[in-house]
């Protein structure tokens, strides 16, 4: 975890940590979810540049290879050479990256942080990462959640090697939302999380 957190450039923040080790345990959350929380928890989400130790796998930029090429071809009109595809500099999958800084994800997560939100600022990078601390804790974990369930959908694309498409996904946060807040523990802390995010 401490890597994990050194590698983001980000401070560990011992509380909010644990609180992330609880997120995983919340029964309401579905399987797949719970699945991909412990396996961030324990680092096992990894980028390019990891996997492409174990593979055949390029250590390149999934998002930025598809949009720096798509980019490319429409100036050129016509489909790129190899040699031309070569030629594009693409950043390196490591998570600072593929977590927040490539430009696709960045604006994924701002586009659908305030549309389902509501709100015209930004997300920071800690607290999406690693979470806000509230007054209650399961308002910090509802926001953690939420927070994870965004970053587990925008994974999903990545693995589809796709851009995500932000409506779609904005729209399955939103039912999210409404499926957590059928239960009565998560939905008193809704008011507490939106205040709290339109400051
Ligand atoms: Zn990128």
């Amino acid at each position: 975890m401490a890597t994990l957190w050194e590698q983001l450039g980000e401070e560990k923040d011992e509380g909010l940590l644990s609180c992330g080790m609880l997120m995983w345990k919340i029964k309401e959350l579905n399987a797949e979810l719970r699945q991909f929380i412990f396996k961030w928890n324990q680092g096992m989400v990894h980028g390019n540049t990891v996997i492409s130790h174990f593979g055949d796998v390029d250590r390149k930029c999934t998002f930025c290879k598809i949009t720096k090429l798509s980019g490319l071809e429409y100036r050129l009109g016509r489909e790129a050479t190899d040699a031309e595809k070569e030629g594009l500099v693409i950043a390196d999958e490591d998570r600072k990256h593929i977590y927040w800084e490539c430009p696709t994800v960045q604006e994924a997560i701002q586009r659908i942080f305030r549309g389902v939100w509501q709100v015209d600022v930004d997300v920071e990078k800690k607290d999406f990462l690693m979470g806000r601390r509230m007054v209650y804790v399961e308002a910090t974990l509802l926001y953690m959640c939420m927070n994870m369930f965004i970053k587990y959908k925008i994974w999903k694309y990545k693995l589809a090697e796709v851009t995500p498409n932000i409506n779609c996904i904005i729209n399955d946060v939103n039912i999210w939302l409404r499926d957590i807040t059928r239960y009565n523990k998560w939905r008193i802390m809704l008011p507490l999380v939106r205040r709290h995010i339109q400051g």
